[in-house]
């Protein structure tokens, strides 16, 4: 683990005392301290004024209770979360997950990720998240959309189109998106299209953003790649997960030419040495909501189903971890440098541990790390909130030519952040810094806020 500035050391001993018991949180701010030693020994003004405490202590936190009726006509009780992280950039912009893992600490780590990350769009937007430990597997329709209701039912106060924009992240897509608006648009008696993103088509959605994160995701790796004049045509890629990120990594990859040999949920891995048939995981997730471990009984010759296995043995020259935090370890870590991996690109949320990503970065592999390399998914909804202000509708291919535009020039801001710092090649220390001027400057102008 790098050192933390002996000038921010107390910073960050005191967000470990007053954020007790929050490990993901705890990693998240860890991280991004660690790499702003060299901005204060630069520019030593960005250590007055309690900033760096500031940004690390959220604006707002709102949690709730969650009552609905299951199918069986039984209450049930979960908890929601909205962390408004930072506004320094605009109203606070962020997904919300359903997970059963979902409390107050992962909210919070999602949040502080996001305020940075959409700092790097360069759009205008703060950052949020939210969500709760609600369930939605092997929930009916109905379930679904009861618990959506209720969860809006409390939420509405809090959001709106100047104030909190929220959209999906696990556990939630377009089907959740869809009822959590219908149900705001009930209790606000208001068509606010701009309150919520990820809608769908029909009723104020963006073309490409169910795309978005997993498209945007491949075009950073591919300049990252160029760096070192490589290319993806023809490469082996290991995809984690088969979600909303992880299909759309799969299908840019396909595109750019390359070979996807795995993906995965929470119950398995499947790898399939004849390159995955994409077609068959959008039938089994998107359509009929299944185990992964059904593509391995369905396609049969050349695919292995491996139960709780790591995804990470699977040879391959680049792994893109899509599914969730800390997923990647340092032992995976160091079996993926072992079979000569050449670039990571976290299309998740910090799901590379600290371990694996020094394990990475001293081994020399290209490293793009999350709040960067995912950031196409909260650009194209700014893109998404744009078009509704403007009471308009894109194309697909304008909207994918601008998301390709905005990951290229945050790519190129990390690269150029980490030459300018010191640290050439080094995209986990470029976003930070990058993203950390852009909200500090903001929060600067305005006083003590
Ligand atoms: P989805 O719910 O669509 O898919 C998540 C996938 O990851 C599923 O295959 C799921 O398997 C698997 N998964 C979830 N939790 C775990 C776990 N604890 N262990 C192993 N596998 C798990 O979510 P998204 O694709 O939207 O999100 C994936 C990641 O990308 C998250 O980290 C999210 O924060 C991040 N992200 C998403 C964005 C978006 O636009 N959607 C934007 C930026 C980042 P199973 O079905 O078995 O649970």
């Amino acid at each position: 683990m790098t050192q933390i500035d002996e000038k921010i050391e107390p910073i960050f001993a005191e967000v470990l005392r007053r954020n007790a018991g929050e490990p993901e949180f705890h990693q998240a701010v860890r991280e991004v301290l660690e790499s702003l030693g060299r901005v204060i020994a630069k520019h030593p003004d960005y250590a007055n004024d309690a900033l760096i405490e500031r940004i690390c202590e959220p604006e707002r936190q709102i949690i709730f209770r969650v009552p609905w009726v299951d199918d069986k006509g039984q209450v049930q009780i979960n908890r929601g979360f909205r962390v408004q992280f930072n506004s320094a950039l605009g109203p606070y912009k962020g997904g919300i997950r359903f997970h059963p893992s979902v409390n107050l600490g992962i909210v919070k780590f999602l949040g502080f990720e996001q305020t940075f990350k959409n700092a790097l769009t360069g759009m205008p937007i703060g950052g949020g998240k939210g969500g709760s430990d609600f369930d939605p597997r092997g929930r009916s329709d109905g379930e679904i959309m009861r618990f959506c209701q209720s969860f809006m039912t409390e939420l509405y106060r809090h959001i709106g189109e100047y104030t909190d924009v929220p959209a999906g992240d696990i556990g939630v897509g377009g089907r959740e998106i869809g009822y959590l608006f219908g149900q705001y648009k009930r209790l606000t008696n208001r068509y606010e299209a701009g309150v919520l993103t990820g809608k769908g088509l029909v009723y104020g959605g963006s073309r490409a953003r169910t795309e978005a994160t997993g498209y945007g995701a491949v075009y950073f790796v591919e300049r990252m790649l160029a760096t070192r004049k490589l290319e993806l045509a023809g490469k082996r890629v290991v995809v984690s997960g088969a979600g909303n990120v992880a299909i759309y990594t799969m299908e840019k990859i396909l595109a750019f030419g390359g070979k996807i040999v795995a993906c995965s949920d929470s119950s398995g891995y499947v790898s399939d040495e004849t390159g995955i048939d994409l077609g068959l995981v959008k039938e089994i997730k998107e359509v009929r909501r299944q185990r992964i471990s059904e593509y391995a009984r369905r396609k049969g010759t050349g695919t292995h189903y491996v139960e709780g296995g790591s995804i990470w043995d699977v040879p391959c020259d680049i792994a893109m971890p899509s599914a969730t935090q800390n997923e990647v370890t340092g032992k995976d870590a160091r079996a993926l440098v072992k079979n000569n991996v050449i670039a990571v690109g976290e299309g998740a949320n910090m799901p590379c541990t600290p371990d694996a990503v020094n394990i990475f970065q001293n081994a020399g592999v290209l490293f793009a790390p999350g709040k960067a390399a995912n950031a196409g998914g909260v650009a194209t909804s700014a893109l998404e909130m744009q078009q509704n202000a403007s009471r308009d509708s894109w194309t697909f291919a304008r909207t994918e030519e601008r998301l390709a535009t905005i990951m290229r020039d945050i790519h190129d801001a990390c690269a150029e952040t980490a030459e300018e710092y010191g640290a050439p090649g080094d995209y986990v220390l470029g976003a930070n810094i990058a993203g950390f001027v852009r909200v500090a400057e903001a929060m600067r102008a305005m006083g003590v806020v």
